[in-house]
């Protein structure tokens, strides 16, 4: 007999466990792959190297329970072609800036992709019908599957019982009879499986794994397109970084909140104007409008506004370094050292974005 095979979408969440195990027990020999958005909150800061409030290490939890369970896992970076996904979503945005719809239909058609070349015979995926408002209901999920070409490819093992038959039901490659009819946001099926499966440790279910859910994320980018009408890549990405202001200038600034955003950002300085100080404390990045020069009066205000997250004086007061972009080729190179001077939190405040 043919061993059939199966592409899974891993998040590392205790649902998509249950789907590859529900999956794998029926003899399917199943290769779980996972996503990388850019936009993955655990995975973005795991890179960085943040840690967390605890001060242990941010950990990938599709490598973690990939590993713990034994799948065989593929983890594919789709960062780059992502972009347009966010900023041109056909089926638009959720509650915040989340484009689930075309993101789920985008990471449909990589796993098909994926199948076709190793030679497998369908997807599956953990999602639960009616658990997400977005992308989780019976149209939305027809529509992603219509437009990534899998329609009747993917078994959805946590809710098949519910859902249409899908071809590896109806060739027999799979039993429906001994899949799920779970339905909801209710986990109490999930819990009772994952005893039943042997899962005895998974990722809580703590929602925000993704910046775009998120209403800051949000806040941020909606600024940022009312601002200058459109938003380029590194903009984006900078949106999952630090505190951001808008001077009365229109220049943008972004401070760090901990090391981890330090290092990231040291890494960007000499694309920026950027700013130190001499000493402990904060790093930033300053973007003024159009690429132009900051003008003194701006740099001293941003060396107030760094030195607000620095380890200042008993007068608030710490030096701070600054630097024009290096590999700028239009601006003059600039640098030096100035006073900053903690700024007054109600201004500080009327900056925050
Ligand atoms: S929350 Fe929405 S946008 Fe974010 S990864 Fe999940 S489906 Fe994609």
């Amino acid at each position: 007999m043919v061993r059939r095979k199966a592409v899974a979408l891993y998040s590392g969440g205790l649902d998509s466990t249950l789907a590859i195990k529900l999956i794998q027990n029926q003899g399917i020999d199943v290769t779980a792959v996972h996503f990388y958005t850019g936009f993955c909150i655990t995975e973005t800061k795991r890179r960085r190297g943040e840690k967390k409030e605890d001060g242990s290490h941010y950990m990938n939890p599709a490598l973690r329970y990939a590993a713990r369970y034994g799948f065989k896992l593929e983890i594919v970076d789709i960062s780059d072609e992502y972009f347009n996904i966010v900023t041109n979503p056909k089926y638009g945005y959720g509650s915040n800036v989340n484009p689930c719809i075309d993101c789920r239909a985008f990471m449909y058609k990589k796993a098909k992709e994926i199948m076709d070349e190793i030679g497998a015979d369908f997807l599956v995926s953990g999602e639960v019908l009616n658990q997400r408002p977005m992308s989780q209901h019976l149209k939305a999920m027809k529509i992603i599957e219509r437009e990534a070409g899998v329609e009747g490819l993917v078994v959805k093992p946590l809710s098949a019982k519910v859902l249409p038959p899908t071809i590896p039901e109806i060739k027999g490659w799979i039993d429906r009879s001994r899949l799920e009819g779970i339905v909801g946001r209710s986990r109490k099926r999930q819990l009772e499986l994952a005893k039943q499966l042997g899962i005895d440790e998974y990722e809580q279910p703590a929602g925000g794994c993704c910046y775009l859910t998120d209403e800051n994320f949000a806040r941020k980018y909606n600024e940022v397109i009312s601002f200058q009408g459109s938003i380029s890549r590194d903009d984006l990405y900078l949106l999952t970084i630090g505190r951001h202001f808008r001077l009365p200038t229109g220049t943008k600034v972004i401070v760090t909140r901990n090391e981890g955003e330090g290092r990231f950002i040291r890494g960007l300085s000499k694309n920026y104007w950027f700013f130190e100080p001499v000493g402990k404390g904060a790093v930033a990045i300053a973007k003024p409008i159009e690429n132009r020069e900051l003008t003194e009066e701006e740099i001293k205000t941003i060396a107030d506004l760094v030195a607000r997250y620095c380890k200042t004086d008993e007068t608030g007061k710490i030096n701070i370094k600054y630097s024009s972009p290096k590999y700028s080729l239009s601006l003059e190179k600039k640098e030096g050292i100035i006073l900053g001077e903690k700024l007054q939190e109600e201004t500080l405040e009327t900056w925050r974005i």
